[in-house]
Formats: C-alpha cells, sequence, structure tokens
C-alpha cells in the first residue's frame, strides 16, 4: 500500500489549502515545499480578498461570483488575518465612464453574497475623509468593499491546520524525481538527506513551477499552455492617514491599487508583463517602478518618485493559457487538469487560481478526484466535503500576535524574540512550521 493517498508538489496557498481540505476528508495527505511555506507567489500578491472587479470587463462572472463568495467565508474563518477594508474609486476623465464604474459596482454588489460588508456608493470628496490625500479636481468618486490578507500567514495557517488533521507537511523539502507506476513513487531532498514516499494521487501544484516541475521532475509535458505573468509592487511611506484602500484607473486601462500596510507605510500594485528568467528572484524593473509613480501621482496631492520607494517586490503567475495577446487580460480563473491515463497513477496539475478562491480551488480538485476511492471525489454540500475546507471552522488564532521584538509569533511569548517559543509550539506538530513562521514575519515585516 502506498505511503499516502495525496502527495503535493507546492507549499502555496493552493498546495496548503488542498492539504487542509484533504486532511479533513481523512485522506492521507503528505505536501513537500522547496523552501518555506508561501514563499513564492503567495507572498507576493497585493494582499487582497476581493471578487476582482476588473474581470468583470472580460466577463469572468462565475470567477467574481465565487471570489465575492468567498470575501465573507474567509473573514468568518480568519477574521485575524482577513479584514474588511473599504476601497474609493475616483473616476478619471477620459478613461471609462462614471456610469460604467457605477454600473460595475452594482453589479459586484448583487453578485457577491453580502451579510457583513456594506453595499457600493456614490461618495462626495470634497466633504469625504478619502477625498483629503486626491487632488481637488475629483469631486466624486466610488466606495466600495472588499477584503485585506495576510497572505503568508493564510497559508502558513492552513498547513498548520492541515499538521493538525493529519497530514504530513514537509518544509524544506524539494521533490527532485516522480515516477508514475500504478503509484507514484517519490524522490524528496530535504537538506541533501534523500528519501523515497509512494502516493496514490500526486498533485503539481507548484506554480509558477508547474511547467519546470513537469518537465524535468514528473517528465511529461503539461497538456495545456502555461504564461507566466510577473506582477511588482513598491512600498512607500504612508501616503493618507484614513483607512481606505484605493483602485486608480491607469491611462492604459489597467487598475492600480495603493493599500495601507504595515502601520506607516503604502502599498502600490501592481504591473503586468509576461515573464521570462529566474523564477528565484523576480524583481521589478525601473520601468515598472517608473509606471506605478506615474499612475499614483496622476491621483494623489502627494508626489511619489522612484527614490522614494524603501521596498519592492515581484511574483510571477501561472496562468492558464487562454490565447489573449496581452498579459492583463490572461484570465485568472482557476484551471484542474486531471490526468488518469490507464494503469497509471492520476496525476492532476493546478493552473492559476487566487488567493481568494484557494478554498473553492481544493474542494473542485477533490470533487474531481478521491484518493482513497479511486472514483470521482465528494461535491461541495456533501458531509464529506463539509469535513474538509468547507466546514467553517476557524484557523488557529495564535500565530499573529507581535512579541517584543515586533515579530508575529504563535501564542504568548516570554519578553524578547518570539523564535523559541515559535519553535515548541511548531515542533509538537511535527511540521518544522517554525522556520515558517519566522521566515514570514521577516519578509512581511
Ligand atoms: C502581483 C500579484 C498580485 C496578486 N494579488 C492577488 C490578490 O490581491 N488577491 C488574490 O486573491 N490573488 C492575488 N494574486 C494571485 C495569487 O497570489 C496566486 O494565484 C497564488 O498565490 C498562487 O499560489 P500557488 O500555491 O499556486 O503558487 P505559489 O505560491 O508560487 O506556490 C508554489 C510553491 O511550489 C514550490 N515548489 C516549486 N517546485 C517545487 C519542488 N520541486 N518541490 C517542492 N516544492 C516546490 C515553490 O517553492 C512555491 O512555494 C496575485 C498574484 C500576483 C503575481
Amino acid at each position: 500500500m502506498a505511503d499516502f493517498d495525496l502527495a503535493i508538489i507546492g507549499g502555496g496557498i493552493n498546495g496548503a489549502g488542498l492539504a487542509r481540505d484533504a486532511a479533513g476528508r481523512g485522506i492521507r495527505v503528505l505536501l513537500v515545499e522547496m523552501n518555506d511555506l508561501g514563499s513564492g507567489t503567495s507572498s507576493a500578491s497585493s494582499k487582497m480578498i476581493h471578487g476582482g472587479l476588473r474581470y468583470l470587463e472580460h466577463g469572468a462572472f462565475r470567477l467574481v461570483r465565487e471570489a465575492l463568495s468567498e470575501r465573507e467565508v474567509l473573514l468568518r474563518m480568519a477574521p485575524h488575518l482577513v479584514r474588511p477594508m473599504r476601497f474609493m474609486l475616483p473616476p478619471l476623465p477620459g478613461l471609462r465612464s462614471a456610469l460604467l464604474l457605477r454600473f460595475g459596482l452594482f453589479l459586484y454588489d448583487i453578485l457577491g453574497a453580502r451579510r457583513l460588508l456594506p453595499a457600493s456608493r456614490t461618495a462626495d470628496l470634497t466633504h469625504h475623509p478619502a477625498g483629503q490625500p486626491l487632488k481637488r479636481e475629483f469631486r466624486y468618486g466610488f466606495e466600495y468593499s472588499d477584503c485585506s490578507v495576510d497572505d503568508s500567514r493564510l497559508v502558513v495557517l492552513n498547513a498548520v491546520d492541515a499538521a493538525e488533521r493529519g497530514a504530513v507537511i514537509q518544509t524544506r523539502t524539494r521533490c527532485t524525481r516522480a515516477e508514475r507506476r500504478d503509484e507514484w513513487e517519490l524522490v524528496l531532498n530535504d537538506h541533501g538527506r534523500r528519501s523515497v514516499a509512494t502516493a496514490r494521487v500526486l498533485v503539481n501544484a507548484a506554480g509558477p513551477w508547474i511547467g519546470g516541475v513537469a518537465d524535468t521532475i514528473i517528465r511529461q509535458p503539461l497538456a495545456r499552455g502555461v504564461r507566466l505573468i510577473k506582477g511588482s509592487h513598491i512600498v512607500v511611506r504612508r501616503q493618507f492617514q484614513n483607512d481606505f484602500g484605493y483602485i486608480l484607473e491607469a491611462p492604459d486601462r489597467r487598475v492600480v491599487f495603493v493599500l495601507p500596510f504595515a502601520d506607516d507605510f503604502s502599498l502600490i500594485g501592481t504591473t503586468d508583463e509576461n515573464f521570462v528568467g529566474d523564477l528565484s528572484a523576480p524583481t521589478p524593473t525601473p520601468q515598472e517602478i517608473g509606471y506605478l509613480c506615474d499612475v499614483v501621482n496622476r491621483y494623489f496631492r502627494n508626489v511619489v518618485t522612484p527614490d522614494e520607494v524603501v521596498r519592492s517586490f515581484s511574483g510571477v503567475r501561472a496562468l492558464y493559457d487562454d490565447g489573449s495577446n496581452k498579459p492583463e487580460d490572461v484570465t485568472r480563473d482557476y484551471e484542474l487538469v486531471l490526468d488518469k491515463s490507464d494503469g497509471k497513477a492520476p496525476l492532476l496539475t493546478v493552473y492559476g487560481g487566487k488567493i481568494t478562491t484557494y478554498r473553492r480551488l481544493a474542494e473542485a480538485a477533490l470533487a474531481r478526484w478521491d484518493p482513497t476511492s479511486g472514483r470521482r471525489g465528494a461535491g461541495p454540500r456533501s458531509r464529506r466535503c463539509r469535513a474538509g475546507s468547507s466546514r467553517p471552522r476557524r484557523l488557529n488564532r495564535k500565530p499573529t500576535k507581535r512579541c517584543g521584538d515586533g515579530h508575529f509569533c504563535p501564542g504568548s511569548t516570554p519578553a524578547g524574540c518570539c523564535m523559541p517559543t515559535g519553535f515548541a509550539w511548531t515542533e509538537s506538530l511535527k511540521t518544522r512550521a517554525a522556520w515558517t513562521i519566522w521566515d514570514s514575519s521577516l519578509r512581511a515585516t
């Protein structure tokens, strides 16, 4: 018998969410992550749980509806990581008409199953706190709700919860080989220590590395095309004192967000560019930084220049190639491709996906194939599914308190550094996620 029912390559939000859902259903799960949990694209996002207002223009109603309804599920599940945020959209003359924007927000309100979040409305910016940092010419705007999220911690807590439900989570462990027979044989490398594990089903959830994993580790080319699209962010000293996020239309009709970030900063992003290069270190180009400053300077009184940027980072999306020309037009929806060639162990490949929809992606994946029965899995309304991700079980609250050193740490800490407490807590779960929480703290603060 195989050691595991399900082996997952990749400890980003999609791998961790799938591990949590599957472990909750009693499936024996192994997740391997070559670096730290959430160290890939899942810590380089815009840190929003959102429906994606822009996707309405592309007719992606299914994705928008699903993402909108996930906002409140995640708010309930992890209120310490997901926070409601009001956004201001000031229309810039010459771009989308005010009528079109208002209609888009009306659709956004009715597509999202809102119970907690307030509806959109038109705001008089001459008397509204969100109008204060904007240039005087912006006399009205549209206000609506989405949420912000601590992306890397959401990944960590999903992995920790999966481990509490019995999953084996191995960080700093690279899968170097996957042999496909009637079951999978995986060769793993943990700091030079080689080990072998077997599993009935393999999931390639390696984010932007899916192509590399398919070609060199599984040695079966991807069944569908993938588009690697880079998005960059800059961090500057806080541009305004209110708690609003701003969504700004750029002259090329893309949108740029300006969000309050880590108390004293503003996070500005993102760009969209085809990506070719080293996945371990995607970095913003001077052109991207200039573009983001230029968009912000069209709206805010305070001028931002590239030399005021205190930090910048890029992430790479691995999107399902739908043939779109422009990077910003490629679908942001997820696509799951299941290959169960006769007599061979099944392989599931994950394309795309958003932080916002990770839970629904996991449900959809397990509905396609149940690794324990070898048949179609349980649908979203089944009891088995409710035991997995659907059950609105709260994620652990512990790892978000700040200790004396300003790092986030698990649980109450002695004065000083949180590291030892983190270690004790996570070692007991045998996940070695302490490094993860530590690393995540360093990344995000
Ligand atoms: C700029 C930008 C902004 C975004 N903003 C948002 C947003 O605001 N809201 C939202 O909902 N979504 C957003 N997204 C989308 C979201 O961030 C991604 O879709 C999501 O993080 C993808 O997660 P993943 O698990 O598929 O990939 P990743 O997070 O990249 O995880 C894949 C993991 O696989 C590991 N791996 C690779 N090869 C191996 C191997 N051989 N062995 C072991 N491990 C391996 C990697 O180390 C990596 O950690 C944004 C994306 C970008 C790029």
